[in-house]
C-alpha cells in the first residue's frame, strides 16, 4: 500500500489550498514587478503608496487582506483587490488539478501551466501586456508536459501546434491592416497561442480559439454596447447589439432544427447577414478614428479588447472538458 494513501484527501487538499495561496501571492508580485521591470524577487514587499516595508504578518495571503480590511496599516490606502482575487483563483485552480488528478506529474504540471496563465491575465488585464518572458516559459513547460505525454498530444504535435497557433494569430492580427489600419491583437496573444498550440495540438487549439471568441464576445461587447451607450453614440450602440444577438441567433438557429432547411431560414440569415454588413461598417470607422486618436499620442496601439484573458480562460476550461467541447462543436456544425 502506497503510503500517501493513509494520509487523509481533505488534509493534502488544505495544504495543496495553502500552497495555492502562497504561489498566488507570489504571482501578484511576479506581474506587477515583471510589469515596472523591477528585480523580482529579493526585494522585501513595500507599499506602494507609502513605501513602508510589510511586516511579515501582513504580508499572510489572502488572511492579511481581511484583517487589514483592505488597508495598508501604515498609510490606511487601500490595498488593489487583485492581491485577494489572484491568491484565490491560484489556490482555486491547485486545488481543481488536484482533485482531477491526485499527486501526479501531471496535476503538478497542470499547477505550473495555470500559474503562468494567472500572470499573464493579470499582466493583461493591468495594463494589456503579455510580458515576453512569461509566454516562452510558458512555451518551455508546454513542450515538456507534451514531450512526458502528460496531456493529449505527442511531443511532434505539440510542436507542430506551436506553429500552427503562432501563424493563425499573426495572420489574422495583420489582417486587421487592411480593414481598420492596425493590428486585431496584440503581440502578447501570439506569444500565448504559441504556447497553448503546444499544450492542446493544432487541432485542439481550434476548439480553443472558438471557445474563446465565444468567452470575448459575451463578457467585451457588453461593455463596448455600454460604453457607446454612454458616449452617445447610438449607431456603434446599435451595431453593438446587432453583433452580439446575432451570435445568439446564430446559437438558436442551430440548436431548434426546425428553423432549418426553411424558406424562413434562408431569408433569416440575409437579413441578419445586411444587417450586420451595416454593424461591421460602424465599428470599423470606430476603430479607425480611434487608431487616429492614439497616434496623436504617439503609441502604437491594437484596436480590440485584450483578447489575452479570454483564451486564457478557454484553455483552462479546455484542460478539463476538451473532449466534451469537441463533440458538442461537431454536432454544431454538422
Ligand atoms: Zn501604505
Amino acid at each position: 500500500m502506497n503510503n500517501l494513501e493513509l494520509i487523509p484527501v481533505w488534509f493534502i487538499a488544505l495544504y495543496v489550498g495553502l500552497f495555492g495561496l502562497c504561489v498566488g501571492s507570489f504571482l501578484n508580485v511576479v506581474a506587477l514587478r515583471g510589469l515596472s521591470g523591477e528585480n523580482m524577487v529579493f526585494e522585501r514587499s513595500k507599499c506602494p503608496k507609502c513605501q513602508n516595508q510589510l511586516k511579515w504578518y501582513m504580508n499572510i495571503p489572502l488572511l492579511s487582506y481581511i484583517f487589514l480590511r483592505g488597508k495598508c496599516a501604515f498609510c490606511k490606502t487601500k490595498i488593489s483587490f487583485q492581491y485577494p482575487l489572484v491568491e484565490f483563483i491560484c489556490a482555486s485552480m491547485f486545488l481543481l488539478s488536484y482533485f482531477a488528478f491526485g499527486l501526479s506529474l501531471k496535476a503538478l504540471f497542470l499547477c505550473i501551466i495555470f500559474a503562468l496563465f494567472i500572470a499573464m491575465s493579470t499582466t493583461d488585464f493591468l495594463e494589456t501586456v503579455i510580458i515576453d518572458y512569461h509566454a516562452y516559459i510558458l512555451l518551455g513547460v508546454s513542450l515538456l508536459y507534451s514531450y512526458l505525454n502528460l496531456g493529449d498530444v505527442n511531443i511532434i504535435q505539440a510542436l507542430i501546434g506551436a506553429g500552427f497557433g503562432f501563424l493563425v494569430f499573426e495572420v489574422l492580427a495583420r489582417l486587421g491592416y487592411l480593414f481598420a489600419g492596425c493590428r486585431m491583437f496584440g503581440e502578447g496573444d501570439s506569444l500565448i497561442a504559441l504556447g497553448l498550440g503546444a499544450i492542446f495540438g493544432w487541432k485542439g487549439l481550434i476548439i480553443v480559439i472558438a471557445l474563446s471568441i465565444l468567452i470575448q464576445t459575451f463578457s467585451v461587447i457588453p461593455i463596448l454596447i455600454y460604453q457607446s451607450f454612454k458616449e452617445n453614440k447610438k449607431a456603434l450602440c446599435v451595431s453593438y447589439i446587432l453583433v452580439f444577438f446575432s451570435i445568439i441567433l446564430l446559437f438558436l438557429m442551430n440548436h431548434f432544427q426546425f428553423i432549418k432547411n426553411d424558406v424562413t431560414y434562408t431569408i433569416l440569415t440575409i437579413f441578419v447577414a445586411i444587417l450586420l454588413l451595416w454593424a461591421l461598417k460602424n465599428i470599423l470607422a470606430e476603430i479607425r478614428n480611434k487608431k487616429l486618436d492614439e497616434t496623436k499620442e504617439g503609441e502604437e496601439k491594437f484596436c480590440l479588447m485584450p483578447f489575452g484573458p479570454a483564451l486564457l480562460i478557454s484553455a483552462t476550461i479546455c484542460i478539463f472538458y476538451v473532449a466534451q467541447i469537441k463533440s458538442y462543436i461537431l454536432n454544431f456544425f454538422s
